[in-house]
């Protein structure tokens, strides 16, 4: 069992109820629930407030919504509700956070939050494809976001990484864009939804490179290529691109916990019933806790049962704090 150090409260804090880290649909669901229960809330939303949908273009598949509404536009509306409702927002990252005392801390840079219970929603961030000639083309060709680079590339070739909903949505949005784009897939099917599936394979300047893997960005001082290795027969072939989106999945952003908290052997938040981790008082929601479905209407869901869960513990708080 994971071991709770429990260290002295410490002095002069803003304190509230709940403090709320991560202000993407799991972090704003959680303030909207926090606050109508009667809690006093903060979120800790970062300076990229919004998640990732803020990097989405339109979104189909959250209810209530029967034409697409673009996700920075429903970042925007979730924001403005949880606002509207008294929950207090600090766009600003958290710079540190304990968990090992009581009232639980967070640092934003010089300011020390306190609360007697804490929601982690901090989400999760790409993944890279671990090579160093990707850290050498950062920024001057390899990119993580096709809508927010993809009009660095009008006109080009490009290269997408990966063949899930992330990728085929790209290599759909950048072919609007670009002149070619090619779809490089570690496998021979892809894991995108069968609809973008469809549209992506309809379009005549989405190319698929199956079965292969890039084992090096080529360039200059930006980049000009890709080398390719076919997993099937080891050949290796050039490939000239003037981009490189990675799209090949998210790591969860647990950074400021680890060590203090339990996680999965995948690196994401343990989690013990639907919300409560190893520490009490601590819950978590959205993606930095799920690996499986990572729906912006999932992770809404889970703020929701999360910030439930935290006014609950409060609950019984008060109640033991009365008994004493
Ligand atoms: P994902 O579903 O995990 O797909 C990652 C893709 O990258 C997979 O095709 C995987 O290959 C490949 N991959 C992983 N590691 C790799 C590596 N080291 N080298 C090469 N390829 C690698 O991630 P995602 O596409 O970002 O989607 C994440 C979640 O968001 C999903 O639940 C998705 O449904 C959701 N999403 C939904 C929408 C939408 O509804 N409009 C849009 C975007 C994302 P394998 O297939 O071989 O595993």
């Amino acid at each position: 069992m994971f071991k709770i150090e429990l260290k002295p409260e410490s002095g002069s804090a803003e304190k509230h109820e709940i403090i709320i880290i991560g202000s993407g649909p799991a972090g704003l669901t959680a303030g909207i629930y926090a606050v109508r229960g009667g809690a006093d809330a903060i979120i800790i939303a970062g300076y990229a407030s919004g998640g990732q949908l803020m990097l989405t273009t339109e979104v189909e598949n959250y209810p209530g919504f029967p034409e697409p509404i673009l996700g920075p536009e429903l970042m925007k509306r979730m924001r403005a509700q949880a606002e509207r409702l008294g929950v207090k927002i600090i766009d600003k990252d958290a710079t540190g956070i304990n968990l090992l005392t009581r009232p639980f801390e967070v640092n934003v840079e010089d300011i020390k939050y306190v609360a007697d219970a804490v929601i982690l929603a901090m989400g999760a961030s790409a993944r890279e494809l671990g090579l160093p000639s990707e850290q050498k083309f950062k920024g001057k060709g390899v990119s993580y976001c096709a809508v927010c680079d993809g009009m660095f590339f009008k006109g080009t070739d490009v290269a997408i990484v990966g063949g899930g909903d992330t990728a085929v949505e790209d290599a759909i949005y950048m072919s609007n864009i670009a002149r070619n784009v090619y779809v490089i897939h570690r496998r021979d099917k892809l894991r995108a939804q069968a609809v973008m599936q469809r549209r992506a394979f309809s379009r005549q300047n989405i190319k698929f490179i199956w079965n292969s893997e890039v084992v090096e960005i080529l360039g200059d001082k930006k980049v000009n290529g890709v080398k390719i290795r076919n997993k099937l027969t080891n050949e290796e072939t050039t490939l000239n691109v003037d981009g490189v989106f990675v799209d090949i999945g998210h790591v969860p952003n647990t950074s400021l916990v680890k060590g203090q908290i339990e996680l999965t052997d995948a690196g994401y938040i343990k989690l013990y019933g639907e919300t409560g981790t190893s520490i009490r008082g601590v819950f978590a929601a959205g993606d930095i806790a799920d690996h499986v479905y990572r729906q912006a209407v999932t992770a809404a869901g889970s703020g929701a049962k999360a910030a439930l869960d935290a006014l609950r513990y409060l609950d019984e708080l008060k109640e033991q704090r009365n008994e004493q």
